[in-house]
């Protein structure tokens, strides 16, 4: 069944996931278009888990980077959710999170503080993987 999403039309594949048909992202799924809207590039070697596990609920809120391994161990487990240790930057809105914020004159440490971090390194790290730098978000 065909939707209208902001991205263009999409259908619903055998799979489950939504697919755009038409226009500059014909052919992309659109819970990773969603997500790299709203959170940012997603860097290789990850993927984007619905956290309901329902493909037909594309809500950023239900959208969550994974790394490929603890995705794969999440779904043939059916253990608990294993935590992404960059989880709390996603949680707090990513890339345009970290920019709106260094934008206000805020250091990479506090950033990192206030999401209950001792160092600055996750936010380091999260950058690294999206191939960007402190001096270019
Ligand atoms: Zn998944």
């Amino acid at each position: 069944m065909g939707i209208k999403t902001r991205f263009g039309n999409a259908y619903k594949r055998r799979d489950g996931y939504y697919q755009i048909t038409s226009g500059i992202y014909k052919g992309k799924l659109l819970h990773r278009l969603v997500y790299e809207k709203e959170r940012g590039p997603i860097p290789e070697g990850f993927v984007v888990h619905h956290l309901d596990n329902n493909k037909a609920n594309y809500d950023i809120n239900n959208l969550i980077l994974l790394s490929k391994s603890n995705h794969h161990r999440l779904h043939m487990r059916g253990c608990n959710h294993p935590r992404w240790n960059k989880g709390r930057i996603d949680e707090a809105g990513g890339i345009n999170f970290l920019s709106a914020e260094k934008n206000k004159g805020r250091t990479m440490s506090s950033i990192a503080e206030e999401l209950g971090y001792t160092q600055a390194v996750p936010v380091f790290q999260y950058l690294k993987y999206r191939n960007l730098r402190w001096n270019q978000i």
